[in-house]
């Protein structure tokens, strides 16, 4: 880190102006490699909150006025600007939330997609003609903006979650406030000084930075938020649906996971392993598609075991800024003891460590489990961590039963050659991804990205996203 970050105090973005919190107060923010001090940012008060979010209704107003134009030349100058900015951004998020530079990189270039994404849909934002029974009448529908969105994101994948969720947002006409993780507020900072010098109007984005826990609820609340998107863990996202709910402000949550991946005994191991560990072990798992559950079939279970245990042993632990490096630090002491507790407990309970299960500073070996039974919390609880079980399974019908029998419902994999029973799997597993023959840790700008039951409501993406923050309005003409 350089003196310069060291000594960084983070502004709120409020109404194209950069300010301190409310009374100047801030907190601060930890390497999670070491927990030295990275920066300082405003500690955001309901007051700044309340200022943003008039900032975005005032703007809106204009905002929605602009053209796809210049929405997409604007949207298409960030990404340049990100470009320009690449080595800032990969810094950032090797240093404030601990990034590998390989997963840093991986999200550096998938935030960019996510912004030329969003880029093209400027041009789309559209209703339709309707065929009408009353003679003499034209009919039509017309794709509105909602008017201020409310984003929320975590600190895992900060780059892509702002990038998309933000730029969808003004792409299609909507202003925001954004209230990142206290954890990765930096980026989102970072971000902001992109989109301001990319020619946004002033209030088209605010960014607040806080404490979720203290301010959240004076963002999802506010009864002059439109729309919300969430990103993070389930328990928070159920109390904003109880929010959302009460003021009738439409949402969409996307949070936690425990993504089941089935193996099946005519798979080829060659090429399932390597997937098999880029699905748990990518930041240290701390993804929400990362793959916590493999069933694999009696007569490849002791060898995927011996090669899967093979594999986390060489996992890279090194410096953050070597490409061979995978396993990150997990992010926060609060983390680290749910991932430490999910471990004591399996192993206390009979669980074997066929791999890892030791700490080397913040970081957790690649750990894999065995003989995990039902009472084990990391079972059925997201663990978060890069830990990962692996149960056997007699059949097909067992492993789809097993792999259903969780409370999430986020991404899934089956790896076989039986086109019937892939599609099978595909069409019932109780999950809003699944992928054949390929990884649960995949996503792209342009599809229906999302879970059901604890994993979440709705979809975001560009099409999704299309539906989600707008909406459409009955409009005729009488001839
Ligand atoms: P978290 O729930 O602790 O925090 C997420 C965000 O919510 C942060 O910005 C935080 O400040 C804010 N927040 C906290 N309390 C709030 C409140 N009352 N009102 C409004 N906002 C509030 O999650 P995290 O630890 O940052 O992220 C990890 C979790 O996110 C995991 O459960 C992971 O599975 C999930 N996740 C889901 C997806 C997905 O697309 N489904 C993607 C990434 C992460």
């Amino acid at each position: 880190m350089d003196a310069k970050t060291e000594t960084k105090t983070l502004q709120h973005f409020i109404g194209g102006q950069w300010c301190d919190a409310e009374q100047g107060a801030t907190f601060e923010v930890l390497n999670p490699l070491d927990d030295s001090l990275y920066c300082h940012a405003a500690k955001g008060s309901g007051a700044d909150m309340r200022r943003a979010v008039d900032a975005a209704k005032t703007a809106f107003a204009g905002y929605r006025e602009t053209t796809p134009t210049e929405r997409e030349r604007w949207l298409l100058r960030v990404a340049e600007l990100m470009e320009a900015r690449q080595k800032e951004l990969v810094d950032c998020l090797i240093d404030e939330i601990g990034s590998p530079v390989q997963k840093a990189m991986f999200e550096f270039t998938k935030g960019l997609t996510m912004v030329r994404a969003a880029a093209g849909m400027c041009r789309n934002v559209r209703g339709e003609t309707i065929p009408s029974d009353r003679p003499g009448t034209f009919s039509m529908s017309v794709r509105e903006p909602l008017g201020v969105v409310a984003v929320i994101t975590p600190f895992n994948v900060p780059l892509i979650k702002t990038t998309r969720l933000v730029a969808n947002a003004l792409a299609v006409g909507n202003t925001v406030v954004h209230l990142p993780s206290e954890m990765a507020p930096h980026l989102t900072v970072l971000f902001a000084e992109i989109v301001a010098e990319a020619g946004f109007p002033a209030g088209s984005y605010n960014v607040v930075t806080g404490m979720g826990a203290e301010i959240g609820d004076d963002l999802t609340g506010h009864a002059d938020v439109d729309f919300v998107t969430f990103t993070g863990s389930s328990v928070v996202g159920q109390h904003i649906n109880e929010i959302c709910a009460r003021n009738k402000t439409p949402n969409t949550l996307e949070l936690g996971g425990k993504s089941p991946t089935v193996v099946l005994a005519d798979a080829d191991l060659d090429k399932v392993m390597p997937l098999a560990a880029r699905s748990i072990f990518m930041f240290a798992g701390q993804a929400c598609i990362g793959s916590s559950r493999f069933y694999v079939e009696r007569p490849l279970y002791d060898e995927f075991v011996k090669r899967f245990t093979m594999i986390a042993g060489k996992v890279g632990m090194g410096d953050l800024r070597d490409p061979n490096t995978v396993i990150a630090p997990i992010i926060s002491e609060r983390q680290r003891s749910r991932v430490q507790d999910h471990i004591a407990d399996a192993v206390a309970k009979g669980a074997t460590v066929a791999a890892g299960g030791a700490w080397e500073g913040n970081r957790c070996q690649p750990t894999l489990l065995t003989d995990v039974t039902e009472e084990m919390t990391v079972c059925k609880s997201e663990t978060f961590g890069p830990v990962s079980a692996i149960y056997p399974i007699d059949s097909y019908e067992e492993g789809l039963a097993k792999a259903n029998d969780t409370p999430f419902g986020l991404s899934s994999a089956i790896f076989t050659r039986d086109i019937d029973k892939a599609f099978h799997f595909a069409r019932n597993i109780g999950a809003g991804m699944c992928h054949i023959n390929g990884p649960t840790i995949h996503d792209e700008a342009h599809v229906p990205f999302g879970g059901n039951g604890e994993s979440g409501v709705g979809r975001e993406g560009t099409d999704a996203d299309m539906e989600a923050m707008t909406e459409l309005k009955w409009v005729t003409v009488q001839l």
